[in-house]
């Protein structure tokens, strides 16, 4: 394997900072800072690719919620290596990523300096695929098939082979989005470009955790202050209503916490975005940007029922107005969707109901027929 997994023993020990790393290409600039492919200089003389993200504002709240990940088994978010003060040069101490919303700084980290400099975030490099990059490509989602499989499927090309990869892939989606959950992190900005698809791994893990909130203790819990990628988030925008009040201090938001998590669902946020990436996986059209934004448009005018943009679709399809190539991407979409049943659309129906309460946990979703009746195995493919 080309990707060499950095020793462990490295990042406890010696800690690393900016000289240890040789910045390479800018991959893009986004709302929480600049993001880089580089190197990491190993001891031994090796070097390891790595990504390199200096974070404008939230880096802090970015550090907080990897380092909570990184400590939940399974591998759900690209792998976090260290976080580092630009201007100081010196690695963050432990803990010290995160903070709660209005507190002031960590007292162990000398009186706020930290707001001075960019802090620099390294992870290793997971590969050059998102989901989103892939989507974009034709030939989506043969694509994926090594990437999740480690092989090309052996069945003909066709919709049934076609699922069983999309269905995998929002399987490993929930699994990650339901690993944050149980540990009280709403992602917030769950998409198609903040999942990579690994080739260390052969999975699909989740990156960009800038704009996420640990509900346990109310970091990066100021909803309103968040440009939200409006593609994605569902109708209310927060993730809880105007009504609720700002988490008090750490001990008593420790305490309440669960209580407002119970009662608001905040970890439905996420389940919508799902079922926007769910629907940008089995409806080739909307893959592309501006259709996704006229179906917004249209679901909104709808009042978010997708049955009703259902039927609309359905009934311009009949009188042959809809376009050749739109045509085909809607009538394979809802058939996809009827197969099994009618669980495809019962499932999507669900993740992008209007009502929190409606769309289902990660982990319900999880359980959901057409996660997991057959066909729609790898391993059905086998023969
Ligand atoms: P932004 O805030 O700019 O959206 P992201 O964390 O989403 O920052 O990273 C931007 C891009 O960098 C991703 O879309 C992906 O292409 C790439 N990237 C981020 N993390 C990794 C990683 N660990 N391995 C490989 N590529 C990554
Ligand atoms: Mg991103």
């Amino acid at each position: 394997d080309y990707y060499i997994k950095a020793p462990m023993k490295r990042k406890e020990s010696t800690a690393i900072d900016k000289n240890d790393i040789i910045l390479g290409k800018r991959l893009g600039t986004g709302g929480f800072g600049t993001v880089f492919k580089g190197e990491l200089k190993e001891e031994k003389g090796g070097r390891t690719p790595i990504i390199i993200k200096k974070a404008k504002e939230f880096g802090e709240a970015e550090v907080w919620m990897n380092e909570r990940m990184s400590r939940v088994p399974g591998s759900h978010c690209a792998e976090f290596v260290t976080a580092f003060d630009e201007s100081l040069n010196v690695p963050l101490p432990e803990g010290a990523g995160g903070r709660a919303a209005g507190a002031p700084a960590a007292p162990t980290w000398s009186g706020g300096v930290l707001d001075s400099g960019a802090i620099w975030l390294v992870w290793y490099y997971e590969g050059d695929s998102t989901l989103m990059s892939l989507m974009e490509k034709r030939d989506f989602p043969y694509n994926l098939e090594p990437l999740l499989f480690g092989r090309e499927l052996r069945a003909p090309r066709g919709p049934v082979r076609e699922l069983v990869t999309i269905k995998e892939a929002m399987r490993q989606l929930l699994t990650a989005v339901a690993a944050c959950h149980a540990n009280g992190i709403v992602h917030r900005d769950i998409k198609p470009a903040n999942c990579i698809v690994s080739t260390r791994d052969k999975k699909l893990k989740l990156i960009d955790l800038g704009a996420a909130a640990d509900l346990r203790i109310g970091i990066n819990y100021v909803p309103n202050e968040y440009l939200l990628d409006p593609r994605y988030a569902p109708p209310q925008q927060y993730i809880m209503s105007t009504q609720t009040p700002r988490p008090p201090p750490k001990p008593v938001a420790a305490f309440l916490s669960p209580v407002l998590w119970a009662m608001e669902r905040p970890d439905r946020f996420d389940m919508y975005s799902c079922g926007v990436t769910m629907v940008q996986m089995i409806f080739a059209h909307l893959r592309n940007d501006n259709n996704l934004i006229a179906f917004n448009k249209r679901l909104q005018e709808l009042r978010w029922d997708l049955s009703s943009w259902r039927k609309e679709e359905e009934a311009k399809l009949a009188s042959g107005a809809t376009k050749a190539a739109l045509a085909d991407s809607l009538a394979a979409g809802f058939e996809a969707l009827d197969a099994d049943g009618g669980a495809g659309w019962d499932l999507l129906t669900k993740l992008m109901s209007y009502k929190p309460s409606d769309r289902p946990s990660a982990a319900e979703a999880l359980a959901h027929p057409w996660l997991t009746s057959a066909p729609g195995r790898a391993a059905d493919m086998q023969r």
